[in-house]
């Protein structure tokens, strides 16, 4: 299916499914790890390249190449590769795109785990990372030397969901020569699509919103045939983080009730930020679509609506947040995010914890702080338990 033909939703319930010789109306799982050929000059033409088709499932597999096109269309993007999570995909753009010597500028308001990436395993094979604010411009710019390769970044943050300018961003990019790889996690391309607004590579951690149900590890990187569709690829053929075919399924069966499930995970957000925004025992609620958010009208432009993701400063410190934490009966007291279940955590504690005062404090994460990923259960119920340890 040709993604100009198509709108999104039935993009994303449509594409990537060849029917087989069974007629099967669902998208099959292929548990195979090899494929036979029908001659060895098949055999031959296949390895070399010259043939197109599977080969062997640590990089080609029907299912994962169903999930791929899908997600490739979904985010208007030519090439797809699935990944075993979202750090295999972010690893794998790092040894496709980078050298011993390169450098990397990237927000300082990542996923911790990407950090470490950069910081302790880039760093040990010689590629070093800058830490910049994601969103001064004039400070990514500054970062920027002739060896930087890549410039990476999530947006809305987490937890404070500050809104970078992807347009502005791309920009800067090419006009240095290298590329804008946006973490794509938090909004998905149902509400945002940062190859339309010129980044060159996309990442995804399919075990957030893409499955939406709290099922899988996965991940996947989208962009162009040459980069991602060989690159990337070969990166993954040779090292092996592959996603399985049932990851895959699961996955692209996520797919497709995505635009629905964003829809509904950003009205309850809204929903929840309006309300703790109007009480009285909260000090700061975060979340872009209330118009006091200091990039707002940026949010309304760039992205189709807020996102699930809701953090607040509670009157007092750590005591009154783990209070209201503790006090909770429905959400998950865990650091997980994207999925139907509503969950808390305590940033400052858990998936900051290991930041010094110092970072904590420049980077926002104050103890009283507490993220909420606001999930599908009924909004009343998960108003009235959030409720439940303000009142007290
Ligand atoms: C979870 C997450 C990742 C890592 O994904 P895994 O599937 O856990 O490996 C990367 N980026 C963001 C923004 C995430 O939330």
């Amino acid at each position: 299916m040709s993604n100009n033909e198509f709108n999104f939703d039935t993009l994303a319930i449509r594409t990537g499914h060849q029917r087989t010789a069974e007629s099967e109306h669902g998208e099959p799982i292929f548990p195979t790890s090899s494929f036979v050929f029908n001659s060895a000059a098949e055999a031959a033409a296949r390895f070399s390249g010259e043939q197109p088709g599977n080969i062997y499932a640590r990089f080609t597999n029907p299912t994962v190449r169903t999930f791929e096109q899908r997600l490739a269309a979904l985010e208007g993007g030519e090439s797809c590769v699935a990944t075993a999570s979202g750090m295999a995909a972010i690893m794998a753009v790092c040894l496709a795109v980078l050298k011993s010597g390169d450098h990397i500028v990237s927000s300082r308001s990542i996923f911790g785990t990407t950090t470490m990436l950069f910081d302790r395993y880039m760093g040990k094979f010689g590629v070093e990372t800058t830490f910049v604010d994601l969103t001064d411009l004039a400070v990514w710019e500054q970062a920027i030397q002739k060896n930087t390769k890549l410039l990476f970044l999530e947006t809305p943050s987490n937890p404070l969901t500050e809104v970078a300018d992807i347009a502005a961003l791309a920009e800067l990019a090419h006009a240095h020569d290298c590329l804008l790889v946006v973490d794509n996690c938090f909004c998905t391309p149902a509400l945002q699509q940062p190859l339309k607004l010129g980044a060159d590579i996309i990442i995804h951690s399919a075990t957030k919103y893409l499955d939406g149900q709290g099922r899988i590890v996965g991940g996947a990187v989208v962009g162009d045939k040459e980069t991602v569709g060989t690159d990337v690829l070969g990166v993954l053929r040779t090292t092996g983080p592959t996603m399985s075919p049932f990851n895959a399924w699961i996955a692209l069966k996520g797919l497709e009730t995505l635009s629905l499930r964003m829809k509904a995970h950003s009205s309850n957000a809204s929903q929840l930020a309006h309300m703790l925004d109007q009480h009285a025992s909260i000090e700061k609620v975060f979340f872009s679509g209330l118009s006091s958010h200091p990039q707002y009208e940026l949010a309304k432009r760039q992205q189709k609506d807020s996102g699930g993701i809701v953090s607040f400063r509670v009157k007092g410190g750590k005591e009154e947040a783990w209070k209201l934490i503790d006090q909770t009966k429905i959400l998950s007291i865990t650091a997980n995010l994207g999925d139907t279940k509503t969950t808390i955590t305590h940033p400052a504690s858990t998936t900051h914890g290991r930041l010094t005062d110092e970072q904590k404090s420049s980077a926002g994460i104050t103890d009283n702080l507490i993220r909420i990923a606001v999930g599908l259960e009924d909004i009343e119920d998960i108003m009235t338990d959030v409720s439940r340890g303000l009142e007290s």
